[in-house]
């Protein structure tokens, strides 16, 4: 059939909120969400995108009715959004302190997701929390808490927060080094307590900061399987000097396309 080939289509997973105590109105029911500026970094290249709601939980759905599979089929990829810790139940630890204790219910739902969409052969990005569920869901190990495990010099989060920033570099011979076509490197907004710890299975640094703290990660062959620290989707200031990870977002749009 000739035709007009659809637009890309572009799968985000949901922040999570759960109802607290006390709380009223529709905050006493689960909010999947999403964050403006992520959706807007994307759709800023002519993408059709979609949050996925979670079918994990409360509510009316009889689980075996919809599987993620049915959106990893349809969708060309997928954006794990940043958030809240992840468990370190998810990596065989019990959380060193209550409220590090993540949200095990967001694990199981992204890593559904990512497990999914990566058997379908649909590339994956993760921001931030989405670069650690990425290392844990390949076997790899986080930080709980960075300032009291591997404190360094360079500051990942502050109460600056959107406008926390620190420099990276690229790996040599990486693929980010390929994509930006420099191992420079540059100045990104990163807010994070967590850190990758332990490597998953074939995972490759992509990017460090001074202090060694990893900041980008992929997966070894040709998937695209990626992982920022970092939030490409918070670059768009007007009067700091921030990396454009514009050549990141194509790299990934053009893995969506194939
Ligand atoms: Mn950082």
């Amino acid at each position: 059939m000739i035709g007009r080939r659809h637009p890309v289509r572009i799968g985000l997973s949901a922040r999570i909120f759960h109802p607290e105590k006390g709380s009223r109105g529709i905050q006493t029911k689960t909010l999947q969400v999403l964050e403006q500026s992520i959706a807007q970094w994307v759709m800023a290249r002519d993408i059709l995108l979609l949050m996925i709601p979670s079918v994990v939980q409360d509510g009316l759905l009889i689980r075996s009715n919809i599987r993620l599979r049915d959106y990893a089929e349809y969708l060309d990829g997928l954006i794990l959004q940043g958030g809240t810790d992840v468990s370190p139940r998810a990596y065989g630890e019990e959380p060193l302190r209550p409220e590090w204790a993540g949200d095990p219910v967001r694990d199981a739902y992204e890593l559904e997701l990512l497990h999914e969409f990566t058997e379908a052969g649909k590339p994956v990005l993760g921001i931030c929390r989405g670069m650690q569920l990425i290392n844990v869901a390949l076997g790899g190990s986080l930080y709980q808490d960075l300032p009291s495990q591997q404190s360094g010099p360079v500051a990942h989060e502050t109460e600056a927060y959107d406008r926390n920033g620190h420099c990276v570099t690229f790996t040599e011979d990486g693929r980010f080094n390929h994509w930006f076509n420099s191992s420079a490197g540059g100045r990104v907004i990163s807010i994070h307590h967590q850190a990758i710890n332990r490597l998953g299975r074939e995972v490759q640094i992509e990017a460090t900061a001074a202090d060694g703290v990893i900041e980008a990660i992929s997966l070894k062959g040709r998937s695209f399987l990626c992982g920022v620290q970092w939030h490409p989707e918070f670059h768009q200031q007007p009067d700091t000097e921030l990396l454009d990870c514009g050549p990141l977002l194509e790299a990934f749009l053009a893995a969506a396309r194939r």
